[in-house]
């Protein structure tokens, strides 16, 4: 099947440029160096699904004309990958359909803690407006909105994140420790799109060389990184990655082909 994946925003939790920074990235006029938070689109035929839901996406839809999605997948509730989830309301308001959202129990839990608001109980529903899937373990298959999802999980300072995986396509963020179970789940994947913060180490996410080395454990033919902070010079870096390594930046659009 055919399938295309647009990057909304391939910042790190601040963006880029940087509130109050003034190195050259932050002051360079380059768009390849402007960063949204990050989030993603993954278009599977006639289907689309949006990746996180970050601080900016109001602003991601109406740059990319997004006017309709059939999901939401949550990786894990860091204020940079759900803080626009009050922004998918809108969907309901075109089309008066609960919006399909796809996340862990435990990612589930502290939505409803923190987006306590959406979740009051109207015309007998929960929630009216969204519609919540809990995945049933930490590794596995599902099939959402006739999809078929491989998922995998890893931990990041104590959160649970969710990787998903479609096919030869897989989208990891926010990853530093892992179980070797996760490699196992990527096995096969072609197409991966990976986190990569910074060149300076991290506790909490790889280093450019740190993603450079999962990919190539993983066996991806082609690894795009995001998640990328104001470190990180889009042309300079780009010059020096290895062959079947991109730099994504904000709008970059991929075509693939999907066995599902
Ligand atoms: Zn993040
Ligand atoms: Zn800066």
């Amino acid at each position: 099947m055919h399938a295309k994946f647009l990057f909304l925003g391939t910042g790190g939790s601040l963006g880029v440029p940087v509130v109050g920074c003034h190195c050259h990235v932050c002051r360079s006029l380059s768009p390849l160096n402007k960063r949204l938070r990050p989030s993603g689109l993954l278009t599977i035929g006639e289907k689309s699904f949006l990746i996180d839901v970050g601080p900016d996406f109001r602003e991601q839809a109406i740059r990319y004309g997004i006017n309709d999605i059939t999901g939401l997948w949550i990786t894990h509730t860091h204020y940079d990958h759900i803080g626009g989830l009050d922004e998918v309301r809108v969907f309901h308001v075109l089309h008066r359909k609960r919006l399909p959202c796809l996340c862990s129990k435990e990612t589930f839990d502290e939505i409803h803690h923190r987006f306590h608001y959406l979740f009051r109980k109207r015309s007998g529903e929960e929630c009216s407006q969204m519609d919540f899937t809990f995945l049933p373990s930490d590794f596995g298959q599902i099939v959402f909105e006739g999809v078929p999802i491989e998922y995998l999980t890893y931990y990041q300072a104590g959160m649970k994140v969710t990787g998903f995986r479609v096919g030869s396509f897989a989208y990891i963020s926010d990853i530093r420790k892992y179980e070797e179970k996760v490699l196992e789940a990527l096995k096969g994947v072609d197409i991966l799109v990976l986190s990569a913060l910074r060149y300076t180490l991290s506790e909490v996410h790889f280093t450019l060389d740190e993603a450079i080395d999962f990919g190539r454990k993983v066996g991806a033919k082609r690894v795009f990184f995001t998640h990328i902070a104001h470190e990180i010079e889009h042309e300079e870096t780009s010059a020096k990655l290895p062959s079947g390594h991109t730099l994504a930046h904000d709008g970059l659009e991929i075509e693939f082909q999907l066995e599902i």
